[in-house]
């Protein structure tokens, strides 16, 4: 028979087969192999260490979670100054959050990993408000680290509905997997924070944002609910692609979803304009009440009279807010809340330029003068904290530029030297200039070390000498050791000279020699001739 049995369709089997069917058909778009594409590497969400399966650290973590809302804020304050409301509020929610995660897991390992029914729980998700810079990201980051959880954070306005346009919410899930290296148990508890969703409103005007932000709100629902987030995204060829070949590899079974149940969600803004909201809704409220409310600042006492409906009002979805239960408010900090930062917050940005210079050997030592006068400086930047750092680097650039490799070794920076910056700077250089007597001695040192190596006699520097030396390296801008080279330059033939015709073996050079070397030797070289014939 000349035919061919008929091929009845079959689709490869092995991986390598199916590698070699992808190149193939990709062949066809150009030079794509698969390991361009991922090929063989782990998929995200799968880690290489042995113990990570049996034990995840998201088990751990949550199954050891005792902390009481007191510790929490007790460690936030190390940090964080201010804000007792806003760190009040997130150390309930947060307790609430994990003893409930806890609770969950062991009433899912008691019913067979099922969850029981009936059991009733909302998500104390924590809506932020305050303007920027006044600790908001830096408390949660530091409730992350005190629990072990990994935390993500993201700027709401860079979503789109779609994910199409702009990046797609569900990254921020796919992203604490990473953060927990890859551990999605440990991700299942992370912390997602969202900064500037107050940009979300559909009020906003005119942006295009009206349409796009009321459909992220509906996106970002579904994930503070529960839902399961793919650990792949579906836009992502590439990490598609290797998921698929995970799979034919046998990978199957392996979780390819993060669930949302217990992941906790912050959102921040500085929701510019909620205040008239509230106080128009409290005005109408108070028919015939009279008091006007003039300006109101959105301060804790007027947070307090926040009602859902502001929310509305503002541009929010109901079911939305309805989502974030929790709410503070996070206050503008002023020039003597800045003293504090610098003074006494652990992370305070004073010890890191304290550790820079002595980096260089500098002592930086901060007067309480300084301080307020940069807490003040900052206040007018209207930034929050992060005014600090732009202060500081304003006001020590210089002195971290030039101070650096002088023979200053103290610099105590009061207000009179950030006032004066460049006369005290000027001083400095001179100083700088001056003398840095020990390298001056190590320089005469090794120049003694490099004569007898090279001649085989023994000079020595006497202590003036040194200090004549530094002086005159200074102000020619020249080392010491450079300037022995040359000033002593023919030394090794006057002393040659004496060494015959006295037999001394050791010479001392003295201060008179650094002004007129030659004079000086010459000097030597003739009373030793009279020492000689002295002795005849
Ligand atoms: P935002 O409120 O905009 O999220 P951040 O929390 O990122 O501001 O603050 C920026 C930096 O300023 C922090 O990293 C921290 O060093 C400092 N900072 C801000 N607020 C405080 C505060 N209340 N106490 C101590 N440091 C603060």
């Amino acid at each position: 028979m000349a035919d061919d049995p008929p091929k009845k369709p079959e689709g490869p089997k092995s991986p390598d087969e199916l590698k070699k069917a992808f190149e193939d058909f990709f062949g066809k778009f150009g030079n794509v192999s698969l390991e361009s594409v991922g090929f063989g590497e782990r998929p995200a969400g799968e880690t290489s260490s042995p113990e990570a399966s049996e034990e995840s650290e998201g088990d751990k973590s949550i199954r050891e979670f005792n902390l009481l809302p007191r510790d929490i804020k007790q460690h936030l304050d190390r940090f964080v100054i201010r804000q007792d409301d806003a760190k009040k509020a997130l150390a309930i929610a947060v307790c609430d959050h994990y003893n409930h995660a806890r609770q969950m897991r062991s009433l899912e390992e008691a019913n067979n990993g099922k969850l029981p029914e009936g059991l009733e729980y909302q998500k104390q998700n924590v809506m932020i408000v305050g303007p920027t810079g006044v600790g908001k990201t830096y408390l949660v980051k530091h409730i992350a680290d005190l629990i072990g959880v990994p935390f993500v954070k993201a700027d709401a306005t860079k979503f789109s509905e779609t994910g199409y346009v702009g990046g797609d919410v569900d990254d921020l899930v796919r992203e604490l997997v990473q953060k927990a290296d890859g551990d999605v148990e440990l991700a299942e508890y992370g912390i997602i924070y969202l900064d500037e969703v107050d940009k979300l409103a559909t009020q906003s005007g005119g942006m295009g944002r009206d349409v796009s932000g009321r459909g992220v709100q509906t996106t970002l629902l579904k994930l503070m609910e529960e839902t399961e987030v793919p650990m792949t995204n579906p836009y992502d060829m590439r990490a598609q692609m290797k998921a698929m070949m995970q799979m034919r590899s046998g990978g199957a079974g392996k979780k390819d979803s993060i669930n949302t149940r217990h992941i906790l969600f912050i959102v921040s803004g500085a929701f510019s304009g909620l205040e008239k909201v509230v106080q128009g809704r409290m005005k109408s409220g108070q028919l015939g009440f009279g008091a006007e409310i003039k300006d109101a600042v959105l301060d804790g006492e007027l947070f307090r009279e926040i009602e859902t409906k502001d929310f509305v009002d503002f541009g929010f979805e109901a079911e939305f807010v309805g989502r974030l239960p929790v709410r503070v408010v996070c206050e503008k900090l002023k020039a003597e809340d800045f003293v504090k930062i610098l003074n006494e917050s652990e992370g305070s940005i004073l010890r890191q330029y304290e550790r820079e210079f002595e980096a260089y050997g500098i002592a930086a030592k901060f007067q309480q003068d300084a301080i307020e006068l940069i807490a003040e400086l900052a206040e007018k930047e209207e930034t929050g904290a992060r005014a600090l750092m732009t202060v500081l680097e304003k006001l020590l650039r210089d002195f971290k530029f030039e101070l650096p490799g002088t023979a200053v070794t103290e610099l105590l920076i009061d207000r009179e030297l950030l006032e004066n910056r460049e006369k005290r700077l000027a001083e400095f250089r001179a100083l700088g200039r001056r003398i840095d007597i020990d390298k001056a001695r190590d320089e005469a040192r090794q120049w003694e070390k490099e004569f007898h190596e090279q001649h085989g006699s023994r000079v020595r520097l006497d202590e003036m000498t040194v200090q004549m030396l530094a002086e005159q390296g200074a102000d020619l801008g020249k080392s010491v050791l450079r300037l022995c080279r040359t000033l002593f330059k023919d030394y090794q033939f006057g002393i040659k000279l004496i060494e015959k015709n006295t037999g001394r073996t050791e010479f001392v050079i003295e201060p008179e020699a650094v002004a007129n070397p030659d004079k000086y030797l010459s000097g030597l070289v003739v009373a030793s001739y009279r020492d000689s014939h002295g002795e005849e």
